[in-house]
């Protein structure tokens, strides 16, 4: 087909050219100036097909980039026509408004303070949270009624469109409420969707008045770094929630581990290290869920010691340590380094019980701890649930979405009644009076030179999780005296 096109191509310029040998002068010029329209044409097809070709580029890998480009002008052009969205909880409080002064001026507002200054974010001093996930939503108002169109044509702004969020304000206040003064991190996601219903970073700042109080947030001569979300970007030492990823691990390596039994001697020792369990305490013989369930530490680095390094790290990068992670969230990438080659088997040892090297944000081990509630299938987890027009339409939902099975549901049932047991016969008995079951791991991150960092990730209800949580508060001590009770109010809270 395509030898004989370009033959008749060839011949068809033959046959000009041919004709224009009999009548010399005329044609030339004729010739010339038909080349130089085809040429303009060449051009212009050209040019048609890059631009497309751009187009099509542009709206399938650029749009998104330059639409929500945080230094884009078109936002500020939008910004005179359209007066910015509402962000709201899911339980209709307003976490952001625009409210107009006065003078006429426009002013951002965030109803409570320091609480969500974090995810919900700000407009100020570079745009975060939400405010920058949605920032081209909020400055977007959908109308096509003959109102808005006059709006825009006398110079009246419309009212963008508000965005919903999935944070239960309830929720948030009794997490918020609950940290009080102390530094760190509450995250509740709901396991089955994915929902974040709180996420609670301390300590934290007004976005109401960033502006004047600039130099001392962003200074911060005193270490506390308060425009960090620590619930998603803080890296922690998981402590002894580390012991659901060494449970796994054991059992994957063991598949008789049900007959799994150790004798706690309230001590073990390795080339000169000693690993105690808490308050030098002797549990005597344990099975895998008295191990797990008194947060034996004995136990669980003899466990450390055994592991084959590369299924450890292999199982660990597969509930996503050492990469992003799949959250509609910006987030830092929890780390897991125990390496073949590198690592010695005090490392292990040290790894099997959250210390060592390995670190994990809060809203990760809120992840895992939902995994094992939704039966091993882990849900991205989201905070904008829908956009609404100012006038209350549906404009866009987000729809849930499963990351992937992570562990098979007999392995998620046999952590959770793991977990379960933590709550009933273990350190998290405190939990046990709740009207709601619930299950859960304690931990208790061991910081050199400083007080420990205060642990507790679990779900409710036990046998039909609807909520889990995750909370560390730094540098407190351990995990049953300060984590537990923060746990407890939520509980309570969310399920009266
Ligand atoms: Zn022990």
């Amino acid at each position: 087909m395509i030898s004989m096109k370009n033959k008749g191509e060839k011949n068809k310029h033959i046959g000009l050219k041919d004709k224009s040998a009999l009548n010399q002068e005329p044609s030339v010029s004729k010739d010339t100036g038909r080349k130089t329209i085809l040429s303009i044409v060449y051009i212009f097809v050209g040019l048609f097909v890059l631009m497309m070709g751009y187009f099509t580029f542009f709206l399938l890998a650029k749009s998104d980039d330059v639409i929500n480009s945080t230094y884009n002008l078109r936002h500020d052009v939008l910004a005179k026509r359209i007066i910015r969205g509402n962000i709201m909880s899911s339980d209709g409080e307003i976490l952001a408004e625009t409210i107009t002064d006065e003078d006429g001026n426009e002013i951002r507002s965030y109803p409570y303070g320091d609480m969500y200054a974090h995810v919900v974010g700000r407009v100020m001093r570079g745009r975060a949270g939400i405010e920058e996930m949605e920032n081209i939503t909020l400055l977007t108002s959908y109308s096509n009624s003959a109102e808005a169109m006059y709006n825009d044509l006398v110079g009246v702004k419309n009212p963008g469109n508000n965005v919903i969020s999935t944070l239960d304000h309830k929720l948030s206040k009794v997490a918020y409420d609950a940290l009080g003064e102390n530094r760190g991190a509450v995250v509740a996601i709901d396991p089955r969707t994915g929902k974040i219903l709180a996420m609670i970073s301390k300590p934290s700042y007004d976005p109401n008045n960033i502006d004047q109080n600039w130099e001392s947030i962003s200074e911060d001569s005193d270490n506390e770094s308060p425009l960090l979300n620590r619930a998603s970007q803080g890296l922690y030492p998981p402590g002894s929630t580390f012991k659901l990823v060494t449970a796994l691990a054991y059992m994957r390596a063991n598949p008789d581990y049900l007959d799994y039994n150790y004798k706690c001697k309230g001590t073990t020792d390795y080339e000169g290290m000693t690993i105690s369990c808490s308050n030098n305490k002797v549990h005597g013989n344990l099975d895998l869920k008295e191990a797990f369930s008194k947060s034996c530490n004995t136990s669980f680095s003899t466990i450390g010691k055994e592991l084959a390094i590369d299924d450890f790290r292999q199982l660990s990068e597969s509930l996503f340590f050492n990469k992003p992670l799949p959250a509609r969230i910006s987030n830092n990438p929890s780390s897991f380094l125990l390496k073949t080659g590198e690592s010695g088997v005090k490392e292990s040892m040290q790894t099997a019980i959250g210390q060592g090297r390995t670190l994990i944000s809060p809203l990760h081990n809120a992840m895992l701890a939902a995994t094992v509630a939704n039966g091993g299938i882990m849900m991205k987890p989201y905070v904008i649930d829908r956009i609404e027009s100012a006038g209350g339409r549906l404009l866009k939902g987000y729809i849930p979405e499963e990351v992937a099975r992570l562990m098979t549901a007999e392995e998620a049932d046999y952590l959770k009644s793991l977990m379960r047991s933590v709550v009933t016969d273990g350190t998290a008995s405190r939990l046990n009076k709740l009207d709601v079951k619930v299950a859960g791991k304690t931990g208790t991150a061991e910081q050199e030179g400083k007080k420990p960092h205060s642990w507790f990730i679990g779900y409710a209800p036990a046998n039909n999780p609807r909520i889990a949580i995750s909370i560390i508060v730094e540098n407190k001590g351990s995990g049953s005296e300060y984590a537990l009770p923060i746990a407890e109010k939520m509980f309570n809270a969310y399920f009266n």
